[in-house]
């Protein structure tokens, strides 16, 4: 008998854990599995902001796609998605095709910029680890320039921040802890440089336990973080951003902003023709898209309605990660011929968002926490995602012990 072909498509949390518990629950007879991604390395997106800011080396934050997967059970295919059809259960990549029975897609998020005039063309977006070299280059290039021009421009030394969510404070987080040392290496004095955060929400943070919000916006402001909160960007040119708050425009002049207020899912989600919104598809309880019985959607491309609070799950590594353990199961279900698929529940153990290496609040189990132990677990959080793609080798190779 011909053996059914699943295809998935992304090595990110979704994509990873959805292959990895294929290959335990399938056996080689049972199923012909391939991964697709456009690099031949996975990165741990939740890390990102560390690699832009500059305080931890991308070579960290990345480890091969195959140091993850059994390659006696998984075909791996280093590739760009370009589009899926549907009718005919084929993927178009750049350089070939294929077919599938079952399709798997976890192509991650990109960057939502709501259609502000000029962020597209003249901000940074945290959006892959390439980007993210990128920014970080850049901010050393600036510094670099500063003092190597006749005339001295503020504008090289101040970084706006587009966003006060989750993103946009752990990446100013590490941005307040790299500031000092790029003063020290490029001979800046510190009041020079400006770290600014625009939020257009009443408060950082939206959504977040107060007390804790007012405990990440003390100690960021302490590291000389400005917030502009309730304060919404209109538009970024080339020479930085303009601002409102309360019918009064502000041009704030900056070299470097970086764009951390939103996302929506791939663009091939739309392109694909699924029903979508932000290229975000509500799928089944089981994981699949609408009208198809073959195709399951996984993380940042995925939506879906937590019905204990009747709020969209939020677009987290935890769920994605979660939701390739269920998608797994259901393919095996489907290849076994079973009828009933699993409906997937997200266990949610809580949120920490670090305010740089050495500081971070967070509600986990229902408590809240917030310095040297909220950082401890984030460090923690961080290991246990690793040890769930790639067990305890991974954990020692690429894990983070400075915990205190
Ligand atoms: P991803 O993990 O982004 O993976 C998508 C994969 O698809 C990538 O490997 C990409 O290269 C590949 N891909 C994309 N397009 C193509 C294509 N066309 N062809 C082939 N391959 C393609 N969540 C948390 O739970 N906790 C946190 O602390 C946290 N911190 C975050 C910090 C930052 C700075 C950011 C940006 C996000 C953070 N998140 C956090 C959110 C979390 O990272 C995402 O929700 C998660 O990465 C989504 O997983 P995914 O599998 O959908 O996509």
């Amino acid at each position: 008998m011909k053996k059914p072909k699943i295809v998935v498509l992304g090595a990110g949390y979704g994509g990873i854990m959805t292959t990895v518990h294929l290959q335990k629950k399938l056996g080689t007879n049972d199923a012909e599995i391939t991964l697709v991604n456009k690099n031949d390395y996975h990165y741990e997106t939740t890390w990102l902001h560390e690699v832009s800011a500059g305080t931890l080396h991308h070579d960290r934050s990345r480890f091969p796609v195959k140091s993850l997967i059994n390659t006696g059970k998984v075909n791996f295919v280093k590739d760009t998605v370009m589009d899926i059809n549907t009718a005919e259960k084929r993927v178009i990549l750049e350089n070939s095709e294929l077919e599938y029975d079952y399709l798997v897609v976890g192509l991650g998020y990109e960057s939502e910029t709501f259609g502000i005039k000029g962020l597209k063309e003249y901000a940074f977006s945290i959006a892959n680890i390439n980007a993210a070299r990128q920014i970080r280059e850049h901010i050393d290039y600036v510094f670099a320039t500063y003092n190597n021009e006749p005339v001295k421009r503020d504008e090289l030394l101040t970084i706006v921040v587009g966003g006060a969510g989750f993103t946009g404070i752990e990446f100013v987080g590490e941005l307040a802890n790299r500031v000092p040392q790029l003063c020290k290496e490029f001979d800046i004095p510190r009041e020079k440089v400006r770290i600014i955060c625009v939020e257009a929400a009443p408060t950082a943070l939206p959504g977040f336990d107060p007390e804790l919000v007012e405990y990440a916006v003390t100690q960021l402001e302490r590291k000389g973080v400005e917030f502009k909160i309730g304060t919404a960007i209109k538009e970024c040119t080339e020479e930085g951003i303009l601002v409102e708050k309360d019918d009064q425009v502000e041009e704030i002049k900056s070299a470097t902003v970086v764009w951390a207020a939103g996302v929506r899912g791939s663009h091939i989600i739309e392109k694909a023709g699924f029903e979508n919104n932000r290229c975000r598809v509500k799928v089944s309880n089981s994981l699949l898209a609408p009208g198809h019985e073959d195709v399951f959607i996984v993380g940042d491309c995925s939506f879906m309605i937590n019905p204990e609070n009747d709020r969209p799950y939020p677009p987290t590594a935890q769920v994605a990660m979660q939701q390739g353990e269920t998608c797994a199961e259901n393919i095996a279900r489907l290849i076994r011929g079973e009828k009933e698929l699993k409906e997937f529940k997200a266990d949610l153990k809580g949120t920490v968002c670090s305010l740089g290496h050495d500081d971070a609040i967070g509600v986990v189990y229902g408590r809240k926490l917030f310095g040297s132990s909220a950082s401890f677990m984030k460090k923690v959080v961080d290991n246990r995602s690793l040890f769930l793609q790639g067990g305890v080798g991974l954990v020692l190779k690429k894990g983070k012990f400075n915990f205190f």
